[in-house]
């Protein structure tokens, strides 16, 4: 899924090949690095409800294995491009690293718009995709996972279609089950929390109290949801929301200035984390345009949506109040923005540091999997709080020692890690 004109992996590149010179890395290593391991694109042939048939295009890519099984969700989107798996399958390689979990990293997806589809359709695109990659993915291969458009259903019926090929029960191949068929507790809500775990680290960092801060957000599919739930828990005020409106085809940023209430917000939200425009205006929200939620006079801003929203033109549009941008999203600040929110000093959470939540969560998933034994909500957002917290005091280390910014540092830490696993397998 890609905005107009931009390419997300050369982007990755971009951000891999500057990190790779400040860490002086040899030649082979860095071609072994800037590109995937493995690349599978596929057609997924399905008969459609009227009878008709339809081929779907489908990519799975990993980008490396070296630290362990490649790890990484499907997005199910019109949009969806081999460069933009490219990239986020890459991203997943540096944060599995950046905190530390024996997984490398993959991406997927379809191009399809479920908006358009029937559960029916659905589930034979997911069980198509499956039979497609079932001799290169598994538990101890590349284990997948949802990701913008895909569900907790969609992964089961993948998970089915697995054990229907194979013949054996194995939980531990996808994550992001259904709870109650291997699904872990606390999985809905760890990319969320766990960027509200890292910006409550920033917070004490800078010195501020979480109660007087505000902040505005991209996007209220899962990620922003839970991040804007625990956030307000902690005492923020939220005061605004941007969301896709399929009917206007345009995104629209909703406002409360005292303070949006999740429990309000989410009644009045679609299973795709769209918000509904009437009801928002009913219970007194403000529409404004899309692009609204980045000019708010807030002190944190939580791109939680889509990659390429903070870049050269949008950049300008954040007050001087900004402090801290946490990024929810995948690749939501292109490498120019960058150079702008330097020179404005805001601390960035960097996307593969501050939504390393969910990774974290599926690969708790997996282990309870492999275990058969299940824990608690409070024990797994623990564990997940711990790891959180731990990966970002290391960045924050890192950036102050080497003086660097907290992304080149992220990269640092998850770059030297990478490249010591394949150096040490002797790849390179
Ligand atoms: P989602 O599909 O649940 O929600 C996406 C949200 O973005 C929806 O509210 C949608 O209305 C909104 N949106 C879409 N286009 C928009 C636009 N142009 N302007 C404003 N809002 C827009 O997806 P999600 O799972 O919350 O993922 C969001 C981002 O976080 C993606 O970049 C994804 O790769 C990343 N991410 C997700 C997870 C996870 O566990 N879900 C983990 C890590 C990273």
């Amino acid at each position: 899924m890609s905005t107009q004109g931009f390419n997300p992996f050369l982007m990755a590149q971009q951000q891999f090949d500057a990190v790779a010179e400040k860490l002086g890395l040899d030649q082979a290593t860095r071609d072994l690095l800037r590109w995937p391991d493995r690349e599978f694109h596929f057609n997924i042939p399905i008969r459609m409800d009227d009878g008709s048939y339809r081929v779907f295009r489908g990519f799975r890519v990993q980008h490396n294995d070296a630290r362990g099984p490649a790890k990484g969700g499907i997005r199910f989107h019109p949009q969806e491009t081999i460069d933009t798996v490219r990239a986020l399958a890459m991203w997943m390689t540096w944060k599995t690293a950046v905190v530390d979990i024996p997984l490398g990293g993959g991406k997927g997806g379809v191009v399809c718009d479920p908006h358009n589809l029937s559960l029916r359709e659905q589930e034979l695109i997911c069980r198509g995709w499956v039979r497609q990659v079932v001799r290169n993915v598994g538990p101890l291969q590349d284990v997948p996972a949802p990701d913008v458009m895909t569900t907790s259903q969609h992964m089961i019926w993948m998970l089915d279609e697995y054990e229907k090929i194979t013949g054996i029960k194995a939980p531990g191949f996808i994550t992001g089950k259904p709870i109650g068929l291997g699904g872990s507790l606390g999985r809905t809500e760890a990319t969320g929390y766990g960027v509200i775990y890292t910006v409550r680290e920033a917070l004490k960092e800078l010195g501020i109290d979480i109660r007087n801060t505000s902040a505005s957000f991209q996007g209220f599919g899962n990620v922003s949801q839970y991040a804007l739930q625990l956030y307000t828990m902690m005492g923020g005020t939220a005061v605004a929301v941007s969301s896709w409106n399929p009917k206007e085809k345009a995104a629209i940023t909703f406002r409360k200035k005292d303070g949006i209430k999740f429990d309000e917000l989410i009644q009045i939200t679609n299973k795709f984390g769209e918000i509904d425009k009437d009801k928002a205006i009913e219970l007194g929200y403000e529409v404004l345009p899309g692009n609204a939620w980045i000019e708010q006079e807030v002190d944190i801003l939580v791109p939680a949506a889509l990659e390429n929203q903070i870049n050269k033109e949008t950049v300008h549009l954040i007050k001087d109040s900004v402090k801290i941008i946490a990024e929810g999203a995948n690749g939501p600040t292109t490498p120019e923005a960058d150079e702008v929110i330097k020179q404005k000093k805001i601390h960035v959470i960097p996307d593969f540091l501050a939504n390393a939540g969910g990774v974290t969560c599926s690969y708790f998933e997996q282990v309870q999997c492999n275990m058969n034994y299940y824990w608690t909500k409070e024990e797994v957002l623990e564990k997940l709080d711990k790891k959180m917290t731990s990966a970002y005091h290391s960045v924050l280390n890192l950036s102050r020692e080497k003086n660097v910014y907290m992304r080149d540092a992220a990269y640092m830490i998850s770059i030297s890690r990478v490249a010591e696993a394949v150096k040490l397998r002797g790849w390179v």
